[in-house]
C-alpha cells in the first residue's frame, strides 16, 4: 500500500503541531511508523489521502457505533448549524438529551453535560469531594479517566501507599490524594481503604476496562467493590465514557446488574461531536452550582450541534436495541475467526471480549488488570498492527486500547478481516 501523501502530510503537521498530532496515541509511537491521514469516511470504511480504503476497528475510539457519516446523525447536526451554532444561552435539545439519557441509564436523576470525557471525570471527583466532604479517591493501575492532574498517577514504591505523578507537571500536592489499586484484586481495594478509613471522596473505575485492551471484570469483583463502597460510605463512580451506550442502553451498570453513584459519560453520548456527561442521583447532583456549593461550568457545554448529534444517536439507539445484541455477535464472530487462526498456528494470545469491545493480547497468561496486559509481546502486536493494516484493515495503533466494533460492519467485512489475519499469522512466530 501506497502511504505517500499520509507520509508527507505528518512531516509537515509535525512542524507545526506538537508531535504532528492533537492526541498523542494518534501518532503511531507504540508501532511505528507514520500515521495514515483521513480523509472521509462512510459507513464501516475510510480513506486516507492517497486513496486506500480501511476496514475501520477504532470507530473514532468508540463514539461513532453506528459507522461514520451515519444519516440520522448526519442530517441533524446540518439542520440544526443552519440555526446558529453556539449561544451561551439555554436551548430546549439540551433536555431533551438529558431527559433521553437518563430514561435509559439506571440510577441517574440528573445529568449535567461537559465537552469530553475528560471534564467529565474530572468534574465527577470534584463533585465526590465536595459531597462527602473527603479529599482522597481510589483509582485503578491501567484505567484511562482522561487527563486532569488527579488520573495521571502511577503506583508509589511499596512503603508508600499514595501515588507519584506519571507526567511532569502533575504535583506531588496533587498526586497524594490519589491512591493506586489493581484491577480485578478486591483485595487491594479492601487494603488501602482500611489504611485511610475515613478519607476516601470516591473509587472511580472503568466497569469493563478498555486503556488495557478490554479487561472484564471477574466473579464478584464488582459485587464487592459495591459493598465496600456502601459500607464505607465513598461513592462509587462508573467512568462509562467508553461502556456508556456501547454494552447496553443503560451501558455496564445494566449489563454488570451494578448500581454506580455517579456514571461519567461521553464518546457515544456525542454521536461523533465533542460532548461529555456526568449524572447522578438528585441529592448528588443538586450539590453541582449553581444549586449546590461545587462549582462546575463552560462555555459551549450543551453546544447545540454537539447536543443535536448526541440526541439523535441515543434515539437511533433507544429505538433499535437489538443493536446491541447485532454487536455483539459480530464481535464474537470475529473472536471465533481469530482464535481459529491464532490457535492454528500455535501464537500465544489471549483475546477478552464484552459486547463490542474486544482485545489480542499475545501471551501465555490470563490479561486481568494492567501487569498481565503490559506482558503481551509488542513486537508480535506491532507486526501484527502492520500486517493488518497493509492489507486494509484499520487496528487501534496500540496493545492497550480495545477494538470498538461499528454495526455498519458486514459478515463480509468481518470475514475478510480474519482473511487478512490469515495471511498475517505466517510471519508473526
Ligand atoms: C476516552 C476516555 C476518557 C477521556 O475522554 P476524552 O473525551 O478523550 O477526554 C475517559 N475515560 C474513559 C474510560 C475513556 O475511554
Amino acid at each position: 500500500m501506497n502511504y505517500q501523501r499520509s507520509s508527507a502530510l505528518f512531516a509537515e503537521a509535525k512542524q507545526y503541531i506538537p508531535g504532528g498530532v492533537n492526541s498523542p496515541v494518534r501518532a503511531f509511537k507504540a508501532v511505528g511508523g507514520d500515521p495514515i491521514f483521513v480523509k472521509e469516511a462512510k459507513g464501516a470504511y475510510f480513506y486516507d489521502e492517497d486513496g486506500n480504503r480501511f476496514i475501520d476497528y477504532i470507530a473514532s475510539w468508540g463514539p461513532l457505533i453506528l459507522g461514520h457519516a451515519h444519516k440520522p446523525v448526519m442530517d441533524a447536526v446540518i439542520e440544526k448549524a443552519k440555526k446558529g451554532t453556539s449561544f451561551g444561552m439555554p436551548t430546549e435539545i439540551e433536555t431533551q438529551l438529558a431527559q433521553l439519557a437518563i430514561s435509559m441509564v439506571p440510577n441517574i436523576d440528573k445529568i449535567r453535560f461537559v465537552n469530553s470525557g475528560t471534564e467529565a471525570c474530572m468534574s465527577a471527583i470534584r463533585l465526590a469531594r465536595g459531597f462527602t466532604k473527603r479529599d482522597k479517591i481510589i483509582k485503578f493501575a491501567g484505567c484511562y479517566h482522561g487527563h486532569s492532574d488527579s488520573f495521571l498517577i502511577q503506583a508509589g514504591s511499596g512503603a508508600v501507599t499514595f501515588g507519584t505523578p506519571n507526567s511532569p507537571g502533575v504535583t506531588q500536592g496533587t498526586a497524594k490524594d490519589t491512591l493506586l489499586v489493581n484491577y480485578n484484586d478486591l483485595e487491594s481495594v479492601r487494603a488501602m481503604v482500611s489504611a485511610n478509613k475515613g478519607e476516601i471522596a470516591a473509587i472511580i473505575i472503568e466497569p469493563v476496562a478498555g486503556n488495557m485492551g478490554c479487561i472484564v471484570p471477574q466473579n464478584d469483583f464488582m459485587n464487592g467493590l459495591r459493598e465496600l463502597c456502601t459500607k464505607e460510605q465513598i461513592l462509587l463512580i462508573f467512568d462509562e465514557v467508553m461502556t456508556g451506550f456501547r454494552l447496553a442502553k443503560g451501558g455496564a451498570q445494566e449489563v454488570l446488574g451494578i448500581d454506580a453513584d455517579i456514571v461519567t459519560f461521553g464518546k457515544v453520548i456525542g454521536g461523533g461531536l465533542p460532548v461529555g456527561a456526568f449524572a447522578a442521583r438528585k441529592e448528588i447532583m443538586d450539590y453541582l452550582a449553581p444549586d449546590g456549593p461545587v462549582y462546575q461550568a463552560g462555555t459551549l457545554s450543551g453546544n447545540p450541534l454537539a447536543m443535536s448529534a448526541g440526541l439523535a444517536m441515543l434515539m437511533e439507539l433507544n429505538n433499535k436495541p437489538e443493536v446491541f445484541e447485532s454487536l455483539a455477535d459480530k464481535t464474537e464472530h470475529l473472536h471465533e475467526g481469530f482464535d481459529r487462526i491464532l490457535k492454528g498456528k500455535g501464537v500465544p494470545h489471549q483475546i477478552n471480549r464484552m459486547g463490542s469491545m474486544i482485545s489480542v493480547h499475545f501471551t501465555e497468561e490470563p490479561v486481568v488488570d494492567f501487569a498481565s496486559s503490559a506482558k503481551g509481546n509488542n513486537n508480535m502486536f506491532k507486526k501484527y498492527f502492520h500486517g493488518m493494516l497493509n492489507r486494509g484493515i484499520y487496528l487501534p495503533p496500540s496493545a492497550f486500547e480495545s477494538y470498538f466494533l461499528n454495526d455498519a460492519l458486514s459478515y463480509g467485512d468481518l470475514d475478510q478481516t480474519i482473511k487478512a489475519l490469515e495471511s498475517v499469522v505466517e510471519d508473526l512466530n
